[in-house]
């Protein structure tokens, strides 16, 4: 499989080459040149199927020739080695948690197939690598331990100061090792503008290897679309059109999941579910995408006001608005509603949810009042625990700390102010 730029100004390239540089050189995100049909049968088989069978069957077509089929099948075993349980919530809603993994949040797969991957590109060589990336919360932590002593690659990550929970922050900065934190004064999209800015200065390339691991990264972005597969082979087959919503914040996700759709997986609708950082919301009712800066909200991780995959979905639509229409709605929901969601979803089910999987219970239920003979899934993208405050306040409720954040409560913070760009630069340098 070879991957192309979108912005149709660069070379096409192999897997390898896509996920050392991250973005191509003239700034466009990588798309691969074919989308592949899953085998007939495929689908028929999901529910017999192992996670991992189903890893090797719809990754092998992306990642052919760069790595051998062993390779390929370690990563999977190590990416895929925690539960994504689908909960029933009745009223044919259910939960696809996907917050069982090392940092509790959706990112884990992602993030670890690339460190995996991108170890495995770097095994034999002298040169380093380093990891650069923007956080608005949970991707900092997942890239962080996915990437923990992966040797001959460095990380640094960029988060806004005071915008990330207190959990998601001592994810990131209690570390140490290959990974360091840097904090920065602002919104996450002042932190991914500062990236994109890296990524761009040709000073900096000529002297550092630099990748991005943010979701525009390839090996970061389609691994997400087996969250699809495995709802699927967990589903009972009750006949009726299947609907997943994506709580969404830079469209990664739900971009995997329509690829999948593409691919063959019989998915009738996607809801990508947004806070009020509603660009797309806005742009799927007026066909004018018109970004505007983020607004910070308690589903923070989805405080993105110009989603960088959003070109993905569009040229997997080829630009054809009418065409994405059908596949796809987008909804936008206040903090407000999103804490009555949590509230209902708990006095209702007892089902405790993150403010995240909330906005994607919500766009869900929007979407079935017009739809109601569908099987709906909502994705829990994080543990309810990494929004402590919030789902404390809220629900009036203690949740246990699991394992795998008590490990990071008594760990000091470390991390390094940076103001600008020219801070950064010297940073990366020094
Ligand atoms: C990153 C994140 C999202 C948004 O995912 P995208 O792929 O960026 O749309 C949603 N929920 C949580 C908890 C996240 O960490």
């Amino acid at each position: 499989m070879k991957y192309y730029s979108l912005n149709k100004r660069s070379p096409n390239t192999s897997f390898r080459e896509a996920v050392i540089r991250g973005i191509a050189p003239d700034g466009g995100l990588y798309f691969p040149e074919h989308i592949p049909e899953f085998r007939p049968g495929f689908i028929k088989d999901l529910g017999r199927l192992s996670p991992l069978e189903i890893g090797m069957e719809a990754m092998t077509p992306f990642v052919e020739g760069e790595l051998p089929g062993e390779v390929l099948e370690g990563i999977l075993t190590k990416v895929l080695d925690f539960e994504f349980p689908l909960v029933n919530l009745g009223g044919g809603i259910s939960s696809l948690e996907l917050f069982h993994g090392p940092t509790m949040a959706f990112k884990d797969v992602g993030a670890r197939f690339m460190a995996l991957s991108l170890g495995y590109f770097y095994r034999n060589s002298d040169k380093e690598v380093t990891v650069l990336v923007a956080t608005s919360g949970d991707t900092g932590g997942a890239v962080a331990k996915g990437f923990l002593g992966v040797t001959g690659v460095n990380v640094v990550i960029l988060y806004p100061e005071g915008k990330v929970s207190d959990i998601q922050e001592r994810q990131l900065t209690t570390l140490g090792q290959n990974i360091k934190a840097l904090r920065v004064k602002g919104t996450f999209d002042d932190c991914q503008r500062m990236v994109k800015k890296a990524f761009t200065d040709e000073n900096l390339s000529r002297k550092i290897q630099l990748t991005s691991a943010n979701s525009i990264n390839v090996a970061r972005w389609l691994p997400q679309m087996l969250y699809y597969l495995l709802a699927c082979h967990q589903l009972p087959h009750t006949g009726k059109k299947l609907v997943f919503s994506v709580p969404s914040g830079n469209f990664g996700n739900i971009c995997a999941g329509m690829l999948a759709q593409r691919m063959g997986l019989p998915v009738s609708h996607f809801i990508a579910s947004t806070n009020v950082n509603d660009t797309v919301p806005r742009y799927m009712q007026t066909s004018e995408y018109d970004p505007h800066p983020s607004t910070a909200t308690i589903s923070n991780a989805m405080d993105v006001g110009d989603p960088s995959n959003f070109v993905r979905i569009l040229e997997l639509y080829g630009q054809d608005f009418e065409e994405l229409k059908k596949h796809l709605s987008s909804y936008s929901f206040s903090d407000k509603e999103t804490r009555e969601a949590m509230k209902s979803l708990y006095r209702d089910n007892g089902y405790v949810a993150d403010p995240h999987g909330a906005v994607g219970y919500l766009g869900l239920k929007k979407y079935m009042q017009s739809h109601p003979d569908t099987e709906g899934v909502f994705l829990e993208t994080a543990h309810p625990v990494k929004f402590l405050d919030v789902v404390r306040e809220t629900l009036n409720t203690e949740i246990p700390l699991p394992p795998q954040i008590r490990e990071v409560m008594d760990k000091e913070k470390v991390s390094t102010p940076v103001k600008g760009y020219e801070e950064l630069r010297d940073f990366l340098l020094s």
